[in-house]
């Protein structure tokens, strides 16, 4: 079979399209392909797919799968056409999309590779620069979003990611199904406004609750776009905070202590932080001495440990009672990061008791979080903010990104 043949073979083209020869660069490891028309064959305008008279021709190549270890390369001169209605236009190759300058095929396997290894790994393997295999994920999320049918989501989660350091994106996710929905630009009001904006009315119609942390301005943008749904706080949030809490009080305590010779708080920060039931015997006969100490911090600890059983309720009458009293506890305790939160969460009692009807938490997508890290992990030398939404949306949106016909 001569070369020719055979790659009209692989490439599999459909009428009119045919191979008219093979160049094999042996030094340089590349076999072009070059690829014609037969004559007389109808230009068809891309747009309206009338056959239209021709214009001029442009020469283009695109990157393909390569062959054995040879780069491959598809080379053609494609025709433009003059559609009385669309104007000149360049008429579509089966192989590639517009624009492109790789072949469907090759994208697919980018896509791929980059969904294993992400972007920079997959820009080594195929030997791409990074802005080809920027410009490959940047087409499948285009796609991939264009393609994503407007279903109705009843429960939502709301978090926000870092980005190098101090900057933060808005993630908006379906927490029954685990996927990304929106991704916009900062932590503030407007960010999570322009994620809600996106989404159909319909579509904001049918959420009933979402789950965020206590952040005022994710409150206010949901209580505008979304006037029915339910508010719930993430119940790790609320952990996560009465656990500075305790931090603040040890700290103050631990200087006061060692102060007067007293080092028993030295070294204690993760003990006090951990769950109890993640302990082993050994660290538990260890800590549990100080745990019961008259120390602040163990009083502080234990105010935090009750205030995590508020969310043992599903009654808000009996959530209501439970957390009035913890109130009274914590606002007497003379430990005043505990009074601050104490009265921050009494402020919001009306919201938090949502947590009885809607026991829902942002934690349900920590396989979405996890995710989210590895891709900061991997891409160390995002370029931009743009870049790191893109990456999350590839990843994480359960698109549909291959190219068309694929
Ligand atoms: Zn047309």
């Amino acid at each position: 079979m001569r070369d020719r043949d055979l790659y009209a073979k692989i490439l599999n083209l459909p009428e009119p399209w045919m191979v008219v020869d093979v160049e094999l660069d042996l030094p340089g490891k590349s076999v072009t392909v070059l690829l014609g028309r037969r004559a007389g064959a109808a230009l068809l305008c891309p747009e309206c797919r009338a056959a239209c008279p021709g214009y001029d021709s442009q020469p283009r190549r695109w990157r393909h799968l390569d062959t054995c270890q040879f780069q491959t390369i598809l080379a053609a001169e494609v025709p433009r056409c003059a559609c009385p209605e669309h104007g000149v236009k360049q008429v579509r190759v089966p192989w590639a999309e517009p624009g492109s300058r790789f072949t469907a095929l090759f994208e697919h396997l980018a896509i791929d590779w980059m969904q294993e290894c992400g972007r920079s790994a997959t820009a080594r393997q195929l030997d791409l620069s990074w802005s080809e295999a920027d410009g490959i994920m940047q087409r499948a999320v285009d796609r991939g979003l264009g393609r994503r049918p407007a279903t109705t989501v009843p429960v939502l989660g709301v978090d926000e990611k870092s980005f190098q350091g101090r900057e933060f994106v808005t993630v908006v996710c379906d927490l029954d199904g685990g996927t990304v929905l929106h991704v916009a630009d900062g932590r503030g009001s407007a960010a999570l406004q322009e994620c809600y904006g996106a989404m159909t009315a319909e579509q904001r119609d049918a959420v009933e609750a979402v789950a965020m942390d206590m952040h005022q301005p994710y409150v206010l943008a949901t209580q505008s776009a979304l006037p029915d749904a339910t508010i719930v706080f993430d119940k790790f949030h609320i952990a996560k905070l009465a656990g500075e809490a305790v931090d603040q009080v040890r700290r103050r305590e631990a200087k006061r202590l060692a102060d007067e010779g007293d080092d028993r708080l030295k070294g204690t920060r993760y003990g006090w932080l951990r769950n109890p039931l993640d302990e082993d015997r050994e660290q538990r006969r260890a800590f549990e001495p100080l745990r019961r100490s008259k120390l602040q911090t163990a009083r502080g600890w234990a105010i935090k440990e009750t205030l995590m059983g508020f969310f043992d309720y599903f009654q808000p009458a009996r959530a209501q009672r439970f957390f009035l009293k913890w109130y009274d506890w914590a606002i007497r305790s003379r430990l005043p990061p505990f009074k601050r939160l104490a009265r921050t969460l009494r402020s919001r009692l009306q919201t938090l008791l949502n947590w009885c009807k809607w026991p829902i938490t942002n934690a349900v997508t920590e396989a979405l979080n996890s995710k989210i890290q590895w891709i900061k992990y991997t891409a160390r030398g995002f370029r931009s903010r743009e870049g790191y939404r893109r990456a999350i949306y590839f990843h994480c949106g359960a698109l549909k990104l291959y190219p068309q016909g694929i």
